[in-house]
Parts: structure tokens; C-alpha cells; sequence
């Protein structure tokens, strides 16, 4: 029989919104004795069954609810029908845009906590950062394999927070090895080098693709400096809409080596596209003393905040890398600039942006607002899946 945790009194208002979280503190009691991973029953204070859920004995996040169902069994039929169902959620979106590249499942938004599942081309990259995740780790695969026949899987579990679950990183191919772990996907017309391996995250981000197609549209005729290019595919939307110019900075220069097999692959080779290895914090510094300007810049940066401690740190970083691009616009230029910290919301990411406004002495007009894509949904049961903003600026 799976154990038994009881709520502290009023605790169970979350689970009542079928939010997917129960953290310790909201624990009073435990009946049984349940390992890293185990399926546990919930109840609230009085004894009723609320949820079953994954437990993990060492996260603050002490338990990840996979059902509110009490009939249903956390079994391969439960995982099959998850992916068959987060499957048919995309399919529109995914023949409308050309995609043979998307993210298939996006945890708790998906209804599988801790598990990320990205699917690139006949690759599949799965991430397992819970401990229920990791318990279950052979029935999901198994499922992966009979619903992609032929595909090959690859795990890309090394991350930080499966640290917290107490789980050590996993890396390596799940189904038969092969030889590259090179692939190519397309979005919206444009071919994209993959490497599921060497890659960042698993290996590309697919959240920004419609912010791509966007800064396409933006880019004609223009100057643009992309800052944060990881393999560059912002800048091959701008030279495909017909950029003068697109520079990309990145400090990674293996992601550089790849956004230049990217220009090559998209027959962009005649295009003035360049690649710069550099702190972008310093190089758009350099460029202010060099009197340098841009029509476009695009400002794509990596998570600046982990937690809420971080938060007043991370608004100083933003501001600094917005206030310089925006002084380096040409007047009426156009900045698109992101967020990607979940716990930076939009009305402070805005205020933020109009802080460094103030501060390069420009005046702001936002025109238009970006999001992550389709295939990052937000659950309604699960507000903290929307992380993604992106504020499209007219720089006077
Ligand atoms: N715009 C990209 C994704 C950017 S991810 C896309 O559309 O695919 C963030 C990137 O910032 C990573 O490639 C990382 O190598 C780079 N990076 C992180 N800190 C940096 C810094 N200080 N200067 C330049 N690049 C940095």
C-alpha cells in the first residue's frame, strides 16, 4: 500500500486549484515509510484523499501531484496517454509553422512534473529533474519508443536542481547509441544545427521561435546586433528578411562554430553575417566608446534569477544591458529585449525597461509584446510556466 501524508489544516487550497506542488511545510503527517520517487496518497487534516503525487524526501518541494484521480493508476497507460495527449495539443501548431523541432512535453504545464521532453527531428532529449520523473524513467521511455517508432532517445539530465531531489546528473543515449548527435530541425522555413549532446539545455531553445519570426519581420534593411546569439538562429530570421548587416555575440564558442554552419546550411553565405566572442555586457561598452550604433538589437540573455533573493540583482543587470543597447540605437530604432526568469513578471520587466530608458536618456515606445511559444503552454493550474517575455521597443 503507498503511504500516506497528511496536510496541515487549510493547506490543501492549492491542491484544490489542482496546482501540482505540495511543499513540506504544508506536511503534518506521514503514515508509512516512502522512498525517493514512491507514489503517495494526500489527504487533507480530516482524512480526505485529495491527490496521488511523486515524493521526494529532500526537495522543499516535498511532493509533485501526477493525478487528482484516484481510480488512476501511475502506470505506462497514464504516461502514454499523457504524451499522446500534450501530443495533440501541438499538432496544429506544429504543421501550421513547418516545425520538425518542438518541445513535446514542458512539465508541470503538461502534467508531468519534472519532466521535460524536447523532440528534434527522429531525436527525442528527455530532462528528468524530480525524483518521480527519474522513478519512472523506464515506462516513459518504454511509451516514447512505441508511440516514435525509430526515434532515438538521448537523456540530457544534467542539471542543478535534480541536485535538490537528491538524484546525481544523467547523460547518454537511452535507445542504441549513434554515431553523431548532430541534427537538423526546421521553423518557419529556417534549418537549425542540433547538438543533442553539446548543446545548451538539451540542446536548443525552442521557446523563442516565435520571437525569431518576429525579429524577422522587424529586420529589413536594418543594422542589427544580436547579443546572446547562442547558434544564431535570431540572426538567420533577420538576414532571411532581408537585414543589412547581423552581428552575433555570444561568449560560447562552440555555439558560435555552430551558427556558422546554420548560415551556410540556410545558403546565407553571401549575407554580412558576422560572430563575435564576447561578454556582451563589455562588448556593447566598447561599442558605446566607439561612437558604434544599430538600427535593431536584440537582447536574449540567460536567466539572471534562480530565486526571489536575486531578484533586486537581477533588475540591475537588465537595466545595464537595456540602458546601453538603447543607447547604441539610432534614433527610432528597434530593441527587442527578453526575460526569461519566471520570477521577473512582465509589469516589472516593463518598469525595468523604462528605468533604462530613463537612464540612456531615450524615450520608449513599446509595440509589441512576445511570448514564449505555443509549445511552452501555460496550465491554467500552474501560472508559474509562463517565464518567457519579450518587449519589442521603438527607441526615439
Ligand atoms: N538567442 C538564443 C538563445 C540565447 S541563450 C536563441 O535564439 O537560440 C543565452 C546565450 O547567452 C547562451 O548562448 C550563452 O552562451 C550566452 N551568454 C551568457 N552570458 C553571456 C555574456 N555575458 N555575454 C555573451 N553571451 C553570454
Amino acid at each position: 500500500m503507498s503511504a500516506r501524508i497528511y496536510l496541515k489544516v487549510a493547506r490543501e487550497k492549492s491542491l484544490r486549484r489542482k496546482h501540482p506542488w505540495i511543499f513540506s511545510q504544508a506536511i503534518n503527517k506521514i503514515k508509512g515509510n516512502p522512498l525517493l520517487g514512491d507514489t503517495v496518497d494526500v489527504f487533507d487534516n480530516k482524512g480526505n484523499w485529495l491527490a496521488k503525487g511523486a515524493y521526494s524526501p529532500e526537495s522543499q518541494i516535498r511532493i509533485r501531484v501526477w493525478s487528482f484521480d484516484i481510480d488512476e493508476e501511475i502506470d505506462s497507460n497514464f504516461f502514454r496517454n499523457k504524451l499522446l495527449s500534450a501530443q495533440k495539443r501541438r499538432d496544429w501548431f506544429i504543421e501550421k509553422g513547418g516545425l520538425t523541432g518542438y518541445r513535446l512535453i514542458a512539465g508541470e504545464s503538461d502534467g508531468l512534473p519534472g519532466i521535460t521532453i524536447d523532440k528534434y527531428d527522429d531525436f527525442i532529449v528527455c530532462q528528468l529533474l524530480s525524483a518521480g520523473a527519474d522513478f519512472h524513467r523506464y515506462t516513459l521511455v518504454e511509451c516514447l519508443k512505441a508511440l516514435y517508432p525509430g526515434c532515438h532517445i538521448y537523456e540530457r539530465s544534467d542539471v542543478d536542481v535534480r541536485k535538490k531531489e537528491g538524484l546525481e546528473p544523467v547523460t547518454g543515449w537511452l535507445t542504441e547509441p549513434q554515431e553523431s548527435t548532430e541534427c537538423i530541425i526546421e521553423e518557419h522555413g529556417i534549418k537549425i544545427h542540433v547538438d543533442v549532446a553539446q548543446g545548451h539545455k538539451t540542446g536548443f531553445y525552442l521557446d523563442q521561435r516565435e520571437s525569431r519570426l518576429a525579429a524577422g519581420k522587424y529586420a529589413k534593411d536594418k543594422s542589427v546586433l544580436n547579443c546572446f546569439s547562442y547558434t544564431g538562429t535570431f540572426a538567420l530570421h533577420c538576414a532571411a528578411g532581408g537585414a543589412k548587416e547581423v552581428i552575433n555575440v555570444d561568449v560560447s564558442e562552440s555555439a558560435l562554430d555552430l551558427a556558422k554552419k546554420n548560415v551556410e546550411l540556410n545558403n546565407l553565405s553571401d549575407k554580412d553575417i558576422s560572430f563575435v566572442k564576447a561578454d556582451v555586457f563589455k562588448l556593447l561598452r566598447q561599442y558605446r566608446e566607439e561612437k558604434r550604433t544599430f538600427d535593431m538589437i536584440i537582447l536574449d540573455p540567460p536567466k539572471f534569477v534562480e530565486s526571489k533573493a536575486q531578484l533586486t540583482g537581477a533588475c540591475r543587470g537588465y537595466k545595464d544591458i537595456n540602458m546601453l543597447a538603447m543607447q547604441l540605437l539610432k534614433p527610432n530604432g528597434i530593441l527587442l529585449t527578453f526575460s526569461c526568469s519566471g520570477l521577473m513578471e512582465s509589469s516589472l520587466f516593463q518598469k525595468v525597461v523604462a528605468d533604462a530608458a530613463l537612464d540612456a536618456k531615450r524615450n520608449a515606445y513599446f509595440v509589441d509584446r512576445l511570448h514564449q511559444a505555443a509549445d511552452h503552454p501555460v496550465s491554467s493550474n500552474y501560472p508559474e510556466g509562463y517565464y518567457l517575455k519579450g518587449l519589442v521597443c521603438q527607441v526615439e
